[in-house]
């Protein structure tokens, strides 16, 4: 605990915040912020799904479409309990700032459902999510919004969505998402795409603190797409993966966890306890591990005023978006943490999920090699320009708040270039 008073931890807030902040900091036209502070449109539907046992529930779904100054919409689709209005607006902004930040012709968009997947059967997840692209197709297209996987949704609801859409359109549509399975038109390499553009921005920030990669010692909070993965990618690059959790509960070993081990554990008994070898933790002791890297790669508002003087990590490199509360921050701030923001650390996947739309718009298939090497051409190129747009603008500034600079300039710019200022 520490002593400072925690401010609201709403994440809408705190976007606004910053990008207010942005503007002024940068002497933009106040306008800038009047196009940024709310979504283009914000779209709520009744989704209607007939359940196993015969029973028709009504379920709600959001699509947030921020902006598109850069290019068409663009983010995941989240089925989770707690999805609410302006979690949705928040990471749809996040999305206009990732792909601004990390240069690809994308606007941010996100999409969500308030349910709990994890009591769905696969047939009443596949009815939800075709339920969702019969409710919102008319405002997706290739050239127009473009949903992906977020937190409890993978290539499989993609999968049903493209075939929906489809249906809809009565022609194969699939650039519609991306995140696909590779037999629909998907893309080598984009179910780790997060985890890998994380763990080259992990690689750069270690450069910038002259931490050796090999031997960190790397805890992870949620072990699902992201975590798992980065998990993989860390212990292939020399760092010993020390703790990771779920939603569940954690383990810890500081002499290091098998990754694939844990991974086919996880798969085999749906969570990581019990980890042969491993000693129990909370998600809350896992933030204070004894550790130089911290990912936290499952939900918003983790890293808080109540968790942040805790925090024993050199780097913070967000997988998951959001996880830092306005407080969190500034403690780590004060603490001398290097934190990698979500807008540039898992900007990974909007990467290569545009790659995905590229390769289906010109029907054509890149390598694992070429993707993999794009990938990290843009995200080294994007830390390195943020480091130094942060470190440019006085040591005074944070790299969350460079980053935002970075990309809001970026948004800026092409307001202007396109008359809308
Ligand atoms: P996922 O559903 O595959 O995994 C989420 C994991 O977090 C699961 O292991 C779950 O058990 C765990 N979890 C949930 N609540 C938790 C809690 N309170 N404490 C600890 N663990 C918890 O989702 P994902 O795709 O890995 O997404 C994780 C984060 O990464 C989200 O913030 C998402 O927006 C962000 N993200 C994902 C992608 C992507 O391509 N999938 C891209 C960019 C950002």
């Amino acid at each position: 605990m520490t002593e400072e008073i925690c401010t609201q931890d709403n994440v809408l807030t705190a976007t606004l915040n910053l990008l207010r902040t942005s503007v002024e900091n940068l002497k933009l036209s106040p306008v800038v912020y009047e196009y940024l502070k709310a979504p283009s449109r914000f779209v709520e539907a009744a989704i209607p799904v007939e359940m196993d046992s015969g029973e028709v529930k009504v379920f709600t779904g959001y699509r947030s479409q921020h902006n598109n100054v850069l290019g068409p919409y663009k983010g995941g689709i989240r089925y989770h309990w707690e999805v609410t209005p302006d979690e949705v607006k928040a990471l749809s902004m996040w999305m206009t700032l990732k792909c601004a930040l990390v240069g690809v012709p994308f606007g941010g968009g996100k999409g969500g459902i308030v349910c709990d997947p994890r009591i769905l059967s696969k047939k009443e997840k596949e009815r939800l999510s075709r339920g969702y692209i019969r409710a919102f197709g008319s405002v997706l297209g290739p050239e127009l919004d473009i949903p992906a996987p977020d937190v409890y949704t993978d290539a499989q609801v993609m999968a049903w969505m493209a075939d929906e859409y489809s249906n809809i359109r009565q022609a194969p549509a699939f650039g519609v998402v991306t995140g696909k399975p590779l037999s629909v038109g998907g893309c080598v390499g984009r179910e780790e795409a997060t985890s890998r553009g994380c763990a080259f921005a992990v690689r750069e920030a270690a450069k910038a603190l002259d931490l050796p990669i090999k031997g960190a010692r790397v805890a992870i909070q949620g072990f699902g797409n992201v975590g798992g993965h980065a998990a993989l990618l860390l212990a292939a690059e020399g760092c010993t993966i020390v703790a990771v959790s779920d939603s569940r509960s954690g383990v810890y070993n500081p002499e290091g966890l098998d990754a694939s081990a844990l991974i086919a554990h996880k798969k085999s008994t749906g969570a990581v306890a019990g980890f042969p070898g491993s000693k129990p933790i909370t998600n809350l002791e896992l933030l204070a591990v004894d550790c130089d890297i911290l990912i936290p790669a499952a939900m918003e508002n983790q890293i808080t005023c109540d968790t942040a003087g805790s925090v024993k990590a050199r780097i913070v490199a967000e997988g998951a978006n959001g996880p830092t509360t306005p407080d969190g921050d500034a403690i780590l701030f004060k603490k001398g943490v290097l934190v990698v923001p979500d807008i540039l650390a898992n900007s990974g996947g909007v990467t290569v999920s545009y790659f995905e739309w590229v390769q289906n718009n010109y029907g054509f298939r890149w390598d694992a090699e070429t993707v993999n090497k794009r990938l990290e051409d843009k995200i080294v190129e994007a830390f390195r320009l943020v480091y130094l747009f942060t470190h440019q603008n006085g040591s005074t500034l944070d790299m969350r708040t460079g980053a935002y600079m970075y990309a809001v300039k970026k948004l800026s710019d092409a307001m202007q270039i396109r008359g809308w200022l």
